[in-house]
């Protein structure tokens, strides 16, 4: 068979894409190497998806997928391992050895975020360890947090939660910052900001919830309370088994269109692993519906 849409990766992007490309009449293949539903299966409590109050992520997951299926989307839990083209046939090869043949490709396979790589650090996320102050910095309104990293997200990160927790912990590894001097600036201003310079974070304390982290500055280590770290030492997308069809920018985000076209005709990119300059649930599912409505524009043209 070749369906007209294969969808690699079944995220909120990639299900959406599913479902704007059911419900124009398209056969429609989604991919997905690990769960359905996408990192925002972690999180226990979204709240600014619209039309959701608050939802915990996984819900949230599993709606974008029996919607998907509702419509007519097949998936199937696949790694897709590369992706090649004969003729007008774009064909896609999984880990496993299964092999898809379709007319046009959707890319949606997210970005993962960059991990401090400690013990328990995977357990408590979603229970204090998180990655995005937009999306979970108002669960930390008065309480003590620390933010990790050195460039603009971590500023941005810290600058945010300034305003809505008791104290906000900058952890640094290096003496200077990589962002911009005039947010460095901002920080420095607010009361409830400590700058832990020349310093990294050397263990994580709680079980079920985050309470503390160890801070190591040289040789001196000093347990800091906090019930939220901020984890910002960047995102990175895994798409080099794609590299040949698209074009990736130096921290790896392929570069597409508005409508999500890339370079290749009928490979479109959507989600998290896109270009762009804001990575949430909302553009996600903005990025799905319009590669999908442009890849189907694309094979009735
Ligand atoms: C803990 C946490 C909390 C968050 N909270 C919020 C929030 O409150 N609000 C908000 O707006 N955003 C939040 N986000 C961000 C949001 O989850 C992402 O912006 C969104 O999930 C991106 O969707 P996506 O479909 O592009 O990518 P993803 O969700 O990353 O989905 C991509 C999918 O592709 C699969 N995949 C990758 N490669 C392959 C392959 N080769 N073959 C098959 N499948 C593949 C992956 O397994 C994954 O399931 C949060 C993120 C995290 C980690």
């Amino acid at each position: 068979m070749i369906y007209d849409i294969v969808i690699i990766g079944g995220g909120p992007a990639g299900l959406t894409a599913a479902t704007y490309g059911c419900r124009a009449g398209k056969s429609v293949l989604v991919l997905e190497k690990e769960s359905f539903g996408g990192q925002i299966s972690w999180s226990p409590k979204v709240e600014n998806f619209p039309g959701f109050v608050s939802v915990s992520g996984a819900e949230l997951g599993d709606r974008f997928m029996e919607q998907a299926m509702e419509q007519g989307a097949e998936v199937e839990l696949e790694e897709a391992a590369s992706i090649s083209a004969e003729g007008k046939v774009k064909i896609v090869a999984c880990a496993s050895g299964a092999e898809f043949r379709c007319r046009s490709l959707i890319i949606a396979a997210g970005a993962k975020p960059h991990m401090l790589g400690l013990p328990g650090e995977a357990e408590l996320v979603g229970n204090g360890v998180c990655f995005c102050a937009v999306c979970d910095g108002a669960f930390y309104k008065n309480k003590a947090v620390a933010v990790n990293g050195g460039g603009n997200s971590a500023l941005q990160d810290a600058l945010l939660l300034s305003e809505k927790c008791s104290k906000v912990y900058l952890i640094h590894r290096r003496d200077s910052f990589r962002g911009e001097a005039r947010l460095v600036e901002t920080l420095r201003q607010r009361e409830n900001v400590e700058f832990l310079m020349n310093s990294s974070i050397s263990a994580l304390v709680g079980e079920e919830e985050l309470r503390a982290v160890v801070v190591k500055t040289g040789e001196e280590s000093r347990e800091i309370p906090v019930e939220g770290l901020f984890v910002a030492i960047g995102h990175a997308p895994d798409l080099g088994a794609f590299g040949s069809l698209l074009e990736l920018d130096e921290g790896g985000y392929a570069a597409s269109g508005e409508d999500c076209h890339t370079r290749t005709p009928g490979v479109f990119v959507a989600g998290d692993c896109r270009k762009k300059t804001v990575r949430q649930l909302t553009t996600a599912v903005a990025d799905g519906s319009a590669a999908a409505l442009a890849a189907c524009a694309w094979l009735d043209r």
